[in-house]
């Protein structure tokens, strides 16, 4: 029971995340937040005002019941307050701390409109942490009776582990193929390991792996394995695609084959996911020591390779942005991290060309300063360039972080058909693709989205996925 009257909890000030002072973590690459003590979790917990309608709830793309797992904090029940949350939220631990809860369930908290939203995102990770090994111990089993029907997922991203987590509990018989050398998507190759930690990753692949999914790796489908001979050699009976939208975006400008500029994923995939920042690992990056580095985009994977490229020893990371502030997809706490720790922002400025220096490294980049004007299609502003105000910055590597496109690995497929923009086009309502039995979600539908968001549509699929597999 939470015995502090109404209008006295709405006076508590929310209780900030405690992490790792800047100046030490630019230094290494261990988690920056380091999680609610069990004072601190009670503390905030007090502040939700349990509104019958829980507004937060409906915001969360899965509906966790948010006011409820609260409570059970309250109640210094955190093991309840984890089964609460994985009643619908698959991956709890990870969610809390990936997730953009400022526009999701926190951006739709009563105390929002006053002052600052319960940290339902802090909560939900705290309740996940202390819970880790409690949860270990239980030996959870299929209850279920096994169908005999054996499913395929291609991917091993949220989107595939949620399709799998469900598929597995209704007794269907689950593999995942997975193109890389490790599992878990862009949980695993792209998302830093100071963002979140891999272990935590490992525990959720494992939990499945312990109720029977098989995980095969270095296996692309569409290349080392056809779809059709999943579905006619290999007897399987559905298929799920959750290949995520791995594809890099690049600017199209002059001089972007210049030594010294990468993708994000690349940058990315080598630091975070092979380690290259240990002296044994086996992928090689160029040095960053004493570099200018200078990140083009504005959301999560900019973000995280300006702060990687920080940790690499860079001596200077600019953001370059066409737009604002204002309109960065980034996660606010990313910003708001990446700014504590020195990355800088060049705001309205736009790169025309990247320039090589003699031996056809880059040397600098030529940006059009820009301005906004009236919203586009996507509501924000349109940046528009002005007039005569081109102008040159020396740097020595460059990221390009604007974003990915749908994986191409199937786009050859016969019978698989996509959207314009090279989406997957699938049934809204069942998330079937234009192959009977092929059934698709997570970035490779919508286009790169959230984690949230790919795991509700996973679990979507699974009970698409079951009824097409029972006749139900
Ligand atoms: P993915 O996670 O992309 O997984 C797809 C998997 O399929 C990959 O492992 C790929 O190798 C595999 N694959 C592809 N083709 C094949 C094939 N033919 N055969 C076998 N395997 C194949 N979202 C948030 O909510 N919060 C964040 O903070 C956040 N940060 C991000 C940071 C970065 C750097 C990036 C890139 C994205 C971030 N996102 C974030 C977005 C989020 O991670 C994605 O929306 C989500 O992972 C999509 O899940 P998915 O399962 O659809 O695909």
């Amino acid at each position: 029971m939470n015995e502090i009257p109404l209008k006295d909890r709405m006076k508590i000030k929310r209780h900030p995340m405690p992490a790792q002072a800047p100046d030490e973590r630019i230094g290494n690459f261990d988690e920056v937040n380091l999680g609610y003590t069990p004072e601190l979790a009670w503390a905030e917990a007090q502040r939700c005002l349990q509104c019958k309608a829980a507004p937060c709830t409906d915001g969360c793309p899965v509906h966790v019941q948010i006011p409820q797992f609260i409570q059970h904090i309250v109640d210094h029940d955190s093991l309840s307050a984890a089964d609460t949350i994985l009643e619908d939220n698959f991956l709890p631990a990870i969610c809390g701390r990936v997730c953009p809860q400022e526009n999701l369930c926190e951006s739709r908290c009563v105390l929002a409109k006053k002052g600052k939203p319960v940290a339902i995102g802090n909560l939900e990770r705290y309740s996940a942490d202390v819970t880790t090994k409690e949860r270990a111990k239980r030996i959870e089993k299929v209850e279920a009776d096994p169908t005999g029907k054996k499913v395929a997922l291609v991917g091993s991203g949220p989107a595939s582990l949620a399709c799998a987590g469900d598929l597995i509990r209704m007794g269907h018989d689950v593999t995942i193929y997975e193109a890389l050398h490790a599992f878990g998507g862009v949980l695993g190759y792209g998302i830093p390991e100071f963002r979140l930690p891999k272990s935590i990753v490992a525990y959720e692949i494992n939990a499945l792996k312990k109720l029977g999914v098989r995980f095969e790796k270095n296996v692309i489908i569409g290349n080392t394995i056809a779809l059709d001979e999943l579905m006619i050699e290999m007897d399987y009976d559905a298929v799920f695609i959750g290949a995520g939208a791995g594809l890099p975006r690049f600017l199209g400008i002059p001089g972007e084959e210049l030594v010294g500029i990468y993708s994000a994923n690349e940058l990315l995939t080598r630091i975070n996911l092979m380690k290259a920042y240990k002296k044994e690992a086996i992928t090689p990056v160029l040095s960053y020591q004493d570099k200018v580095v200078a990140v083009f985009g504005a959301g999560n994977t900019a973000l995280d390779s300006a702060r990687t490229a920080l940790r690499m020893g860079a001596k200077k990371v600019n953001i370059i942005y066409r737009r604002t502030e204002a309109e960065m997809p980034a996660r606010v706490e990313e910003v708001h991290h990446a700014k504590e720790e020195g990355v800088e922002f060049i705001f309205l400025a736009s790169p025309l060309a990247f320039i090589a220096n003699k031996h056809g490294w880059l040397q600098s980049v030529r940006l059009q300063r820009m301005q906004l004007g009236e919203p586009d299609d996507s509501g924000r502003r349109r940046p528009m360039p002005i007039e005569g105000s081109q102008y040159s910055r020396d740097i020595d590597m460059a990221v390009i972080a604007i974003g990915n496109g749908s994986n191409p690995l199937l786009r050859n497929t016969p019978g698989l058909e996509f959207t314009r923009w090279h989406t997957l086009m699938v049934n809204p309502d069942t998330l079937e693709t234009t192959v009977k039995g092929v059934f698709a979600g997570g970035d490779i539908v919508t286009g790169g989205a959230t984690v949230i968001s790919a795991m509700g549509a996973g679990r979507k699929a699974a009970q698409s996925i079951n009824g097409y597999l029972t006749g139900t």
